[in-house]
């Protein structure tokens, strides 16, 4: 059984109360990939359950960055030149006009560089609801240093739906931000946020 659900964007985990949970990437609330050389990678998530509570499950790699986007794994998405190699013949068409056109599934708005780039679901760290929308925590595949977004859940949620502005907490945010989820989760919705155009 596919882990995730193109149909209704949603993953499967198993749930102690229900047996069974689907959610959305929007109810994710942490993201940590596992430690060791374990190929292929995979990745520990907390999600806030529909049961009421929070559980842990396992996600791989290629769930999480590709199988929102109709892909297998085995092709390589290139960040840093905008190119899909090698191209897998399986290539989903939709995938494929968006990217050649210049679009991306998924971006956030670097703070300290001062820039918008392309982001896969993998680099998200946290996620925090509030407000009606999601303040989203990303370690910056350029730079390493680590955002505070303010989105929409569709931002997350749907590939290539970018929000065209978003906030943006003006901090850089050093260290184990993972050791720090309280004080993000304090701090989030008590900053001053800053918007910020995400045109890529
Ligand atoms: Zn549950
Ligand atoms: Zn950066």
């Amino acid at each position: 059984m596919d882990m995730y659900d193109p149909l209704t964007s949603r993953y499967t985990f198993s749930c102690p109360n229900r047996g069974e949970a689907k959610v959305p990437l929007s109810a994710f609330r942490r993201i940590e990939q596992l430690e060791g050389a374990a190929h292929p990678v995979v990745y520990r998530v907390r999600f806030a359950c529909p049961c009421g509570e929070e559980h842990d499950g396992l996600v791989s790699h290629d769930d999480l960055d590709w199988a929102p986007l109709g892909l297998d794994g085995g092709v390589f998405l290139n960040l840093m030149t905008s190119r899909v190699e090698p191209v897998a013949d399986e290539l989903s068409d939709l995938a494929a006009v968006h990217i050649g056109a210049g679009e991306w599934p998924w971006s956030f708005f670097c703070y300290p560089e001062e820039r918008p780039r392309p982001v896969f679901p993998s680099a998200f760290l946290l996620l925090a609801p509030g407000d009606g929308r999601l303040g989203l925590a990303v370690h910056c595949p350029a730079c390493e240093c680590t955002s505070v977004n303010l989105v929409t859940h569709e931002h997350v949620d749907v590939p290539f739906h970018n929000d065209r502005e978003v906030g943006v907490v003006e901090h850089v945010f050093t260290g184990d931000v993972h050791a720090t989820v309280e004080e993000f989760r304090a701090e989030l919705w008590s900053s001053a946020f800053d918007a910020r155009r995400l045109a890529l």
